[in-house]
């Protein structure tokens, strides 16, 4: 209830990017700087063999408001060039719905080091890194995945399944072991990613780390891992376009099956297309994009006018099961 009335009254005293108080969002995109690039490379959060280089990434910059409603102008994070309207549309709604956001600095302020990062409760993207304990690319090698509040919302693990002993990575994040934000006599908790699961999902980050199960990633928003791959292997303006494609068609599932969208039960732009092609639509569209520039941008419109009269809801969740 809590959350529609504060969603209200932003509604209702927001006029373009005002916010309740009168505080203007304020936000731009802008290609990576030499120097900054350089200091990248230095602390090793750019790598050679990374799949994206520094073109092909943004710096998106924009107002958010911290826990004690302090408004701050220079909030910055860096993502896939693809992805980047979409990230500052994000932040957008984060605002006006006056979520409060701990920090927002580039990887860099901690010499890429990501622990220190969550220690600090600091919300990020891109950095070269493999995936917490494993060898496997992150997505946020990609700039595809957003780490959002990481003490309000912890990375957690089982070291020990038998147990079911946790850890919570940072350990501050311990406090938020309960995700209820409906508990008798103790007051409404901001900064939860539960409460923006929707604001992500929307803008094509459609993936939340918290519906996991072992590890469980509450701060973690992605996009699969195979339109990563297909967005970093695709020339900048089509994968663009591409993207801004992905969120029309969840925005038009939003609107076609609402009750499975707020289950979840979302149908990813990347796994529709493959449904269409009956192959990787990342090897279909480059072989089309290297046959005919052209041909592939009336491929991806043609699916778009398709999504947009014909998705098929999936069936809904049987809740008694
Ligand atoms: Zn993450």
């Amino acid at each position: 209830m809590k959350i529609v009335n504060r969603l209200l009254i932003s509604i209702l005293f927001s006029f373009g990017g005002l916010n309740a108080n009168g505080s203007m969002f304020q936000s731009h995109i802008e290609a990576v700087p030499d120097d900054l690039c350089a200091e990248m490379s230095r602390l090793k959060v750019m790598t050679p063999a990374n799949p994206v280089q520094c073109d092909r990434l943004r710096r998106v910059v924009f107002s958010y408001f911290d826990f004690s409603g302090t408004v701050h102008s220079n909030g910055e994070i860096m993502v896939l060039d693809a992805a980047a309207p979409a990230v500052e549309s994000i932040f957008r709604e984060l605002f006006l719905l006056r979520f409060p956001i701990a920090k927002a600095r580039l990887i860099n302020h901690y010499s890429g080091d990501d622990q220190k990062s969550l220690a600090d409760n600091n919300s990020s993207s891109f950095n070269s890194r493999s995936v917490t304990g494993k060898s496997v690319l992150s997505i946020h090698a990609y700039g595809l995945a957003i780490d959002i509040n990481p003490v309000q919302n912890p990375f957690v693990t089982f070291p020990n399944k038998s147990s079911g002993f946790a850890q919570y990575h940072p350990a501050a994040g311990a406090a938020f072991a309960n995700r209820s934000n409906t508990r008798r006599g103790k007051p409404f908790r901001a900064g939860m990613s539960e409460e923006v699961v929707d604001i992500f999902t929307r803008h094509g980050f459609a993936i939340w780390g918290g519906g996991w199960d072992n590890p469980i990633d509450y701060q973690h928003f992605q996009v699969s891992r195979e339109m990563a791959e297909f967005l970093a292997a695709t020339p900048a303006k089509l994968a663009t376009r591409f993207f801004s494609n992905h969120t029309k068609f969840i925005q038009q599932f939003f609107e076609a099956c609402p009750e499975q969208a707020s289950d979840r039960r979302l149908l990813d732009y990347s796994q529709w297309l493959k449904q269409k092609l009956g192959s990787s639509p990342k090897e279909k569209l480059l072989t089309v994009y290297r046959q005919q520039t052209r041909a592939m941008s009336l491929l991806i419109n043609d699916f778009t006018l398709q999504a947009s009269k014909g998705i098929s809801c999936p069936a809904p969740v049987d809740k008694r099961a």
